[in-house]
């Protein structure tokens, strides 16, 4: 039991669903590690929670859709045994929604929702623990959606799960109102974490949490420090130094702001992983244009080449949206032009959803969702091509993983890790008890395809190196 204020915390349990980016996944971390103070353990069965939360995502239809599916669902936790006469609900499962969409819909979900206790926006995830106390004081039907007005943006990154690999925030917010884009309107603007707070938690992480594997988070890390006169670059030489720290990722990239410093980074960083993740989103400068992205395919293209050129080992991911409002076959044929010239090692594609509230969602769009559905189509087919390409010059290399987890293949048993290059790579063990959680491995790629890459261990370097 665990008193806090006037109110005891009896061990519970905990249901959260995460949708969307990593962004989430970090809150969701933290999220978990507030509640803990309170005497709450995770579950993955909502039948037996005590309270049920939901970190949602607005950036897409399909992920809205899920959400509001599974939060209807809710209602039959709240009836029966133990029935609350004035709602007629069961009176002691907690119900929240938190993240993308409770930040601009969180009153509007309360209300509509009768199972929905309280609902809180991306800026208030710290203060998760305040609500679940009032909730459990008996507080009901309240919506926490207020900014941080704050100058600072300071932090200390929360781990709950026990994995040598960390996700850290660098920068919150995105100040750049890309035209199809939610994000400005559910994460607020941009604040950046101070240099030297970073360069210590990360310390901090490395030394007493076993942390070896670091990702830098942000909607746009490449604005990281601007307020403070500090950069991504000098923050990943910073990291760099530091004794145990493996390896370094940061995500995401806008390509406007991709200085020359960061590329020597990319040289020069000795940890900094082998992988670019640089959102491009279209082939097409008219497009492009319409989107408000602020770049042009040929400015795009050479940070690809200097890239290239700075670390010949970089492999290169990208995100890309089909059917933006009014595309021309033309516009499209440009994008799958890209293709070819930017040969990416893989690519989210994404059919447009308009978001309520952005400028895209406004313009008036004569495509048909058959068009967006047939020119994803074509986009993902003909990178499948290109992937199956790049990936067979795998085949007799050697790669370092970070053994992530197990299991079945096919009937065979299979450990799978990550490269530096962000490439996923299936092995089996030397024997079947053989447990090689959270080892690295260098593995030999023995076999690979558009989706697939499978190889042999020829060296195991144990759980640190
Ligand atoms: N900050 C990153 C950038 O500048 O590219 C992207 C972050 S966004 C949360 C992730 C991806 O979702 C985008 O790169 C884009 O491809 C996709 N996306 C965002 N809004 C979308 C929309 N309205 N329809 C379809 N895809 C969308
Ligand atoms: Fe959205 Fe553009 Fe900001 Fe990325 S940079 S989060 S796409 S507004």
């Amino acid at each position: 039991m665990i008193k806090v204020g006037e109110l005891e915390f009896p061990p519970r349990k905990v249901w959260l669903k995460t949708y969307g980016c990593q962004m989430n996944y970090h809150d969701t971390e933290r999220i978990l590690s507030h509640l803990s103070g309170l005497n709450f353990t995770r579950t993955e069965e909502q039948s037996e929670a005590d309270l049920v939360i939901f970190n949602t995502c607005a950036v897409r239809d399909l992920a809205n859709q899920k959400f509001y599916s599974h939060l209807g669902e809710t209602k039959k936790l709240k009836e029966s045994p133990d029935i609350n006469p004035e709602t007629g609900l069961k009176k002691n499962v907690v119900v929240a929604a938190g993240g993308c969409i409770a930040q601009t819909e969180g009153k509007d979900l309360i209300k509509k929702y009768k199972q929905l206790d309280f609902a809180f926006g991306t800026d208030v995830v710290d203060n998760i623990g305040e609500m679940v106390y009032r909730a459990y004081a008996g507080e009901r039907k309240f919506s926490v959606t207020s900014w941080d007005k704050t100058d600072n943006y300071s932090i200390e990154t929360k781990i709950t799960h026990g994995s040598p690999m960390a996700f850290v925030n660098i920068i919150k917010g995105c100040d750049k109102f890309c035209s199809y884009c939610i994000v400005p309107f559910t994460r607020g603007r941009e604040k950046s974490r101070r240099l030297e707070e970073v360069v210590k938690d990360v310390k901090r992480l490395v030394e007493y949490s076993g942390v070896q594997e670091v990702m830098l988070l942000g909607q746009n890390v490449n604005s990281y420090g601007k307020d403070n006169g500090e950069s991504l670059a000098q923050l990943i030489l910073e990291l760099d130094k530091i004794d145990g720290l493996k390896r370094l990722r940061y995500t995401t990239s806008h390509p406007y702001d991709v200085s020359d410093e960061l590329i020597a980074a990319h040289k020069d960083a000795k940890k900094l992983a082998n992988h670019l993740h640089l959102p491009v989103q279209s082939g097409s400068n008219t497009v492009l244009q319409r989107m408000l992205r602020e770049y042009t395919i040929e400015h795009y293209l050479g940070l690809l080449e200097k890239m290239r050129k700075a670390n010949p080992e970089i492999i290169i991911s990208t995100d890309i949206i089909a059917g933006f409002p009014n595309e021309t076959e033309e516009e499209h044929l440009a994008t799958m032009k890209l293709l070819d010239l930017a040969q990416y090692d893989f690519i989210y594609a994404y059919s447009f959803s308009a978001r309520k509230g952005t400028k895209a969602a406004r313009m008036e769009d004569v495509l048909t969702d058959d068009i967006r559905g047939r020119r994803l189509r074509e986009i993902q087919a003909k990178q499948l091509l290109i992937q199956e390409k790049i990936r067979s010059n795998m085949i007799g290399k050697t790669y370092r993983v970070l053994v992530e987890e197990k299991g079945m293949n096919k009937g065979i048993l299979k450990w799978t890790g990550r490269s530096s290059c962000y490439r996923l790579v299936h092995f089996e063990p030397q024997f079947p008890e053989q447990d090689l959680q959270w080892n690295w491995v260098d593995v030999e790629i023995t076999s690979a395809t558009a989706l697939s890459t499978q190889g042999k261990i020829i060296n195991i370097l144990g759980k640190n190196w």
